[in-house]
């Protein structure tokens, strides 16, 4: 895995395209350098490897199965085949991440483990890990979302990570990061920062999509086997940060014959001013220590988002996907919250999966593009819905 000749992938400097690098206060600058002086040499050895594997085949359950969901495809016309990380360990794709980041963070030699969380689903990866490794965890979590989402307060607690409540600006995901930026600035030595999507200053992107790539890695294996090629038609994805998304394409952003749909939540509709389509409704900025595309007013302060779920509820995209928006590489492709319930719902009594609603937009999107007939479309199924039932049980109509 070296750095790849590919003007989808990461430069030397750290961008794509014209987006990402590190755009972060100085006093953070040691910590930052000395991750990205040596995170490309830590993931490739070996024995890092090893560890990895194993802990992702034995631990989260690798390889997730590639299925091929009959009646889906009946009604669509297409061969679709479900990615199913909603099996991983802890109910999504986000686990693969956090234990790449705490073998990289023992690696280095660091002891505590900080986090930020908005919805809490990747404080809870972020928890589990920890425990597995006997590191300490702190997550920060604004304190609005730490009541909307009690249940992942108390998972967190009950695997032994200290949840503090973020009580500046909004009290909400933003002002989470700010808190765990300033506790990361005071301890450089011992503390890693796990941040859980491809966002963030260089080379957060890039390490997170190299270890959430193994769900590529993994669809490539599995459609040769069933389909005798490696290759899909198309691959959809729902894009938050763009972290399960990165890992479902990562292995095929050089071939251009592989549609790439990236799907964002449009909330109630991209003119009600309640939605998170960053590609539609976003500019150029910098947030959380990147350049990227981001929604924002006019005079560049960062609009807060919406969408029904969670983990798709962030202002803006990681620069790698800013990237594959800006050259034309991947479709975007905006579903709003009742066409990600419908799609939901529909998945529920078609295949008897009930989505995580982030991945249910992915479902729905099926229906926005001309699929042709036959061809093979692999779905990224970016985790379960349980998290969501009472999302699913309030709006009804089932
Ligand atoms: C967090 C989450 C997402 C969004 O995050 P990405 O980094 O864009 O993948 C999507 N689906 C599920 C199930 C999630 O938990």
């Amino acid at each position: 895995m070296s750095m790849q000749e590919s003007k989808y992938q990461v430069s030397q400097k750290g961008y794509y395209g014209k987006f990402g690098g590190a755009y972060i206060p100085e006093m953070l600058y040691p910590n930052v350098e000395e991750l990205r002086e040596n995170y490309l040499q830590i993931i490739n050895e070996p024995s890092f490897q090893a560890q990895f594997r194993s802990l992702l085949k034995d631990y989260v359950g690798r390889p997730t199965p590639l299925y091929f969901a009959t009646r889906l495809s009946e009604k669509f016309g297409a061969k679709i085949y479900l990615k199913r990380e909603d099996l991983c360990h802890t109910g999504a794709h986000k686990v693969n991440n956090t234990v790449g980041q705490i073998l990289l963070a023992r690696a280095l030699g660091k002891k505590k483990i900080i986090a930020e969380t908005g919805a809490g689903q990747h404080g809870v990866a972020t928890a589990t890990v920890c425990a597995l490794m006997g590191m300490d965890c702190v997550v920060y979590m604004g304190e609005i979302d730490m009541a909307r989402q009690k249940p992942n307060v108390e998972r967190m607690k009950i695997l032994g990570a200290q949840v503090i409540p973020a009580t500046s600006g909004s009290k909400t995901l933003k002002d989470a990061t700010n808190e765990a930026m300033r506790h990361w600035i005071n301890n450089p030595a011992d503390t890693h920062y796990i941040i859980g999507s491809v966002v963030g200053p260089h080379p957060y992107p890039d390490m997170v999509a190299r270890f959430q790539s193994v769900i590529s890695e993994e669809i490539k294996a599995q459609l040769l086997e069933k389909e005798q090629k490696t290759d899909p038609d198309f691959i959809f994805a729902c894009v938050g940060g763009g972290s399960n998304a990165a890992g479902a394409y990562y292995h095929y952003l050089d071939k251009e014959d592989v549609k790439l749909i990236a799907v964002e939540a449009s909330g109630l509709g991209n003119e009600s001013g309640k939605s998170a389509a960053t590609t539609a409704l976003g500019k150029e900025g910098v947030l959380h220590g990147s350049r990227t595309l981001l929604m924002q007013t006019s005079d560049g302060q960062v609009v807060e988002p919406y969408s029904i779920s969670a983990g798709l509820d962030y202002p803006g995209i990681g620069p790698f996907h800013a990237n594959l928006f800006d050259s034309g590489r991947a479709r975007f492709v905006g579903i709003t919250d009742e066409e990600a319930m419908n799609a939901g719902l529909l998945l529920s009594r078609l295949e008897g999966i009930i989505p995580a609603v982030e991945s249910a937009h992915a479902f729905a999107a099926l229906s926005k593009v001309d699929l042709g007939k036959d061809k093979i479309v692999v779905v990224n199924l970016s985790g379960r819905g349980d998290k969501d039932l009472e999302t699913y049980i309030k709006w009804g109509k089932y």
